[in-house]
């Protein structure tokens, strides 16, 4: 049944369907659906449309060139292509269609000399709209929803501005739009669902206008504005603004709220999906806007609104801009010249074009120019860069990319940006420049490295912890989730979830606790034994030496590595004598030597001193020596054991002679073993270090193992990858064929144990400082240093309160007497009482062992769960 009419003051929602929204049969019956499903809430509807997809293209091409028949054949497949579409809507093409379809092949065959280039180009790409809407009013009219057209021309009033030259008013004008009641009652009294056009306006002349490539979304935002709109809904073909292009970022995330500044600051820094002029005339009265996906209503989309909230600070998205021509501008001595810089700029303003990024020095100013804000081709630059050549020498750098990173406070992230930093080193920069909004950080390069390095730099910006992928209540689903498009990564449930219950019980009895989980070691063993070319695993028992996870492992077939009298003595408390072990120590004095001497292990050398003062201890022994390949790797500076600035390994230039000290003492170096640091995510990394190791033991001849070490990442950051095993598996057969004479040696730690243990503990208190809240819980640097020293990202949860929703932002801090006592930094959790119990995730790795007993507070305990 039909509603009721809607009074006269009913609120209006606006809704505007792009090109590929309006391009078949199917989704127009989705726009039907939509805008019925709004009527019926009781909002008078505006429809803003569109061209069909490609359609605004062919007619740019219809209006650029001069052969007529072709311009005629072009026309005429519009006709088609518009045709078919009413077949598939079982729509009998309407009069007005055709009559619409005439106007156009009569423009294309007049040519522009009546009315003159400019007013001809725009009347003949307005067809796109104007086509587009005719056939809208008449299936939705036909499918049951009364829906009126509306000429957009009548109700959108271009604004000639002194700074717009005539190109730029007739084919990218701007409008002022404030809420007009009078239009509002008008159409009120019209009826209850309007369809009109975007894209296009009328100049104060009279003539037709356009509002630029992409300008149908500010038409539906200068729409809301003067109709004071309840919100402006964009519907188009991805769920909402991403934090990157999801066609160049699979893991790109959506991010479900956000406001006007940021939106703005995404949108003109190159996210398409929202035209960079479509917020400033939602913005003074509030209107709210929603992007969602035409084709997936039921997905949540992303609302774009006014209110800033309380956030970590944390970059929202990367976006890439292509096209982009940058203009050098050299001068001797520039400012020593008064007005240089004014008599250059008149010269881009005389051309209407407006500048993007400027950057400065002594004697050059390079600016960028964008093609969304202006209308470039290569004439307008041309007449650009000759009327500079009059004042300076000029060089037009194109094409390049600008890739930007925006969010709020970029200045306050820098630190954490170094490894994209490093990325961009690798790479021709050309202008890089922070806007002094502190709202984003760009950098000019190459047009050509943008679509391989972007899925790169947005990886790296999660792992950095740049990018907050968990802040839920900003970061909703990636693409690829959402849509599919790949066999999905399923991330893993974490055990602690399922064990929810045991942990509660375990953190009542005492607190702190660390618990680990058996089942998750054995997983992660399962994993590494599937590396056929590995023909031993030791496990780095520095990482977690509980006796349980040492039985775990060995029983699982891993060998193990010590690197101190005390970790061997417990292991061989511990394991079996069968087991093989190795023995690593750094720096160790005779008695540590004397003490690995003494067990069945195989010893690791990493200096020559050993064998210049005392080699007679080894002789007879077969040892292994460490190199220190000259170059460390990982996560953190502090975890790099590589390179002169690392205190491991032996050098390279050090290896003759350490060999001949070992040989002359009478020991049997069998191996060489090199480590480079930890957390490493790249799967070639390993086939490297094998190559350079080999290389070497083919000079040495009595080599018959490298150890290539471990280092094996874990990903901490909700939606970081994991390191692939398989392509791990690939790089190790490779190695292993170019090399096969010797045995594969690998000494993982973390990898092992990481994910298997939490640290459980129970908040004290809560403290706010002015905008900032304290959580502090009974337990902090102390058992788990991580944080404090490495920088590391811990997932942190409120156990008691799960299944609450994260409204809270806190500092979760310990109890011990140190600034740096911080667990966690700007988290999001349920609002947290005195007792709740709080669990640091990804404890088992370096928690326990790295404890100390500072401000003499009681260490954490440690339970198995079998
Ligand atoms: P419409 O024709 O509906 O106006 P557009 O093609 O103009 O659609 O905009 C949607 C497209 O914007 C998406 O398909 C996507 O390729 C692109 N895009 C670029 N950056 C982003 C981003 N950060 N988030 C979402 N989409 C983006
Ligand atoms: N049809 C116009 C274009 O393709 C406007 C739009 O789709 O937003 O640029
Ligand atoms: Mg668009």
């Amino acid at each position: 049944m039909f509603p009721a009419p809607l009074p006269a003051d009913a609120p209006w929602i606006v809704m505007k369907f792009g090109g590929t929204s309006v391009a078949t049969a199917p989704r127009w019956r989705n726009i039907l659906e939509l805008a019925a499903s709004r009527r019926a809430e009781g909002a008078r509807v505006l429809i803003v449309v569109s061209a069909l997809s490609g359609v605004t293209d062919t007619l740019k091409h219809i209006a650029s060139q001069g052969d007529v028949g072709d311009r005629a054949a072009q026309a005429k497949a519009l006709r088609e292509r518009h045709h078919a579409l009413c077949d598939d809507m079982q729509l009998d093409v309407p009069a007005n269609l055709h009559a619409r379809l005439d106007d156009l092949a009569t423009l294309a065959a007049d040519g522009y000399a009546e009315l003159g280039e400019l007013p001809w180009s725009a009347q003949v790409q307005a067809h796109g709209e104007l086509l587009s809407s005719t056939l809208g009013a008449a299936f939705l009219t036909a499918q049951g929803l009364p829906t009126a057209w509306l000429d957009a021309r009548e109700c959108l009033h271009a604004v000639a501005l002194p700074n717009q030259n005539e190109r730029t008013r007739v084919l990218s004008a701007m409008v002022e739009a404030r809420h007009d009641r009078t239009l509002c009652a008008r159409l009120a009294e019209l009826g209850e669902v309007f369809i009109t056009q975007g894209f296009i306006a009328r100049d104060e002349e009279g003539r037709t206008v356009l509002l630029g490539r992409g300008g149908s979304d500010t038409s539906a935002a200068y729409f809301g504005a003067l109709l004071h709109a309840a919100r402006v809904e964009i519907w188009t073909d991805v769920a909402g603004m991403f934090s990157a292009n999801p066609r160049q970022v699979a893991g790109a995330r959506l991010l479900q709220k956000l406001d006007y500044e940021e939106a703005q600051e995404i949108a003109s820094t190159g996210a398409k999906v929202l035209h960079p002029r479509c917020l400033s005339p939602l913005r003074e009265p509030r209107v709210p806007l929603l992007i969602k996906d035409t084709n997936r209503p039921e997905l949540d989309g992303t609302v774009i609104g006014p209110e800033v909230r309380e956030q970590a600070p944390s970059i929202k998205a990367i976006s890439a801009r292509k096209n982009i021509t940058l203009v050098a501008m050299e001068s001797v001595g520039m400012w020593q010249q008064v007005g240089f810089l004014a008599d250059v700029f008149a010269n881009f303003k005389k051309h209407g074009l407006s500048v993007d990024l400027i950057s400065s020095a002594e004697t050059n100013v390079t600016v960028s120019l964008d093609p969304t804000e202006n209308l470039l081709d290569s004439d307008a630059v041309a007449a650009l860069a000759a009327d500079l050549a009059k004042v300076c020498r000029v060089k037009v750098i194109a094409p390049c990319a600008a890739i930007t990173l925006v969010g709020r406070g970029m200045r306050s992230m820098l630190h954490k940006l170094s490894a994209v930093l490093a990325e961009f080193g690798q790479l021709r920069v050309h202008l890089i420049s922070q806007s002094s909004n502190n709202l984003n950080i760009t950098f000019v390069v190459d047009e050509d490295v943008v679509d391989d390095i972007l899925p790169r730099l947005h990886d790296m910006l999660i792992g950095a912890g740049a990018l907050r992928t968990d802040d839920s209540l900003l970061f909703g689903p990636a693409w690829q989730t959402l849509y599919g498009t790949v066999a999905e990564v399923k991330p893993v449930r974490a055990w602690w979830r399922d064990e929810r219950d045991t942990l509660l019980k375990l953190a009542a009895e005492r607190s702190p606790r660390y618990v680990y989980h058996l089942p998750t070691v054995r997983g992660q063993a399962r994993k590494l034994k599937a590396l056929a070319s590995v023909d031993r695993l030791h496990y780095a028992v520095k990482a977690n030496t509980h006796p349980s996870i040492l039985k775990a492992l060995v029983e699982e077939g891993f060998a193990l590595e010590c690197v101190s009298p005390g970790e061997l003595a417990v292991v061989m408390a511990t394991v079996p004598q069968t087991t093989p072990v190795l023995y690593t120590p750094n720096f160790a004095s005779r008695a540590d030597f004397a003490a690995g001497l003494a067990t069945r292990a195989t010893i690791t050398i990493d200096a020559v001193f050993p064998l210049e003062h005392y080699a007679a201890m080894f002789a007879g022994r077969e040892l292994m020596l460490r190199i220190d390949l000259g170059r460390g790797l990982g996560h953190h500076e502090k975890v790099k054991t590589g390179g002169i600035g690392s205190k491991f390994g032996i050098p390279i230039e050090q290896l003759d002679g350490a060999l001949r000290l070992a040989r002359e003492a009478g020991a049997r170096v069998i191996g060489l073993h090199a480590h480079l640091g930890s957390g490493i995510l790249d799967a070639a990394h390993w086939g490297e270090v094998y190559g350079q190791l080999a290389a070497l033991a083919e000079r040495v001849g009595s080599i018959t193992v490298l150890n290539i070490g471990g280092g094996l990442g874990v990903p901490s950051h909700p939606g970081e990858p994991s390191l692939d095993v398989d392509a791990l598996a690939q790089v190790l057969a490779q190695v292993r064929a170019s090399y096969p004479q010797f045995s594969l040696w690998m000494e993982p730690g973390r990898y092992m144990v990481a994910d298997a243990g939490v640290l459980l503990a129970r908040v004290n208190q809560d403290k706010g400082k002015g905008t900032v809240r304290y959580l502090g819980v009974d337990t902090g640097m102390n058992s788990l240093i991580r944080p404090a020293l490495y920088d590391a990202w811990h997932d942190i949860a409120n156990l008691t309160r799960l299944e609450e929703p994260a409204t809270a932002m806190y500092q979760i801090v310990g109890p011990i007497c140190e600034s740096g006592d911080i667990l966690g930094e700007d988290r999001r959790l349920p609002e947290s009482k005195e007792g709740d119990v709080i669990l640091v995730a990804q404890a088992g790795a370096y928690g326990a062992v790295m404890s100390s007993r500072y401000n003499l507070r009681d260490d954490a305990d440690e339970v198995v769960l079998p």
